[in-house]
């Protein structure tokens, strides 16, 4: 089988960003931001690179992608793409009242990779709505230092990195799937 790749939002996945000093510190500052980096970062990250080709994909601009991803991992990280807002397309919102920037998969399948083992961690369900089969849903981080859902997560992305198709995968339910990991959250 093929190498997995796994696709990371950054805001409210990887990070917090926000303009105003929070009140429970930050780990470092970009230009018109205060950064938290979500706890267990470097342990999850150290994981999935083991088990996955990364890459990075926010709505943010690319200029705040390069400027996060220069502070949160090390130089030469080696990422399949860092992409931003541009390479994301502009949805409405019927209900909502309110424009979204969706993250179309085709994207990616046009770069050559075999969607059936790509996995897309995102905080916001409609960013991926074409492509739900390749979506696993990490609560939005906010800056709270008592969210281990990196760690949590991480037996889940050690087993489905091995399953031929993500896409027939139910995700929604990592947090109750392995013996010895069910952590009793309210996953709704
Ligand atoms: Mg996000």
């Amino acid at each position: 089988m093929n190498r997995p790749l796994l696709i990371l939002d950054l805001d409210e996945t990887l990070i917090s960003a926000v303009e105003e000093t929070p009140a429970g510190g930050f780990d470092f500052q970009i230009p018109g931001f205060f950064v938290r980096k979500r706890p267990h970062i470097d342990r999850f990250l150290q994981g999935v690179r083991e088990w996955f080709d990364l890459a990075i994909w926010t709505s943010g601009t690319e200029a705040y992608a390069e400027e996060v991803v220069a502070r949160v991992f090390p130089p030469g990280a080696g990422f399949q793409f860092v992409w931003g807002r541009s390479r994301c397309v502009i949805r409405y919102d019927e209900e909502l009242r309110r424009h979204f920037f969706l993250k179309d998969l085709k994207k990616v399948k046009r770069l050559g990779f075999d969607l059936r083992r790509v996995l897309i961690i995102d905080d916001s369900p409609e960013a991926v709505g074409r492509n739900y089969g390749n979506h696993l849903f990490l609560r939005p981080f906010r800056g709270e230092q008592d969210n281990h859902e990196f760690l949590e997560v991480l037996p889940f992305l050690e087993w489905l990195k091995d399953q031929e198709d993500f896409r027939t995968i139910e995700k929604r339910t990592w947090r109750t799937r392995l013996p010895g990991h069910c952590l009793n959250n309210d996953s709704s």
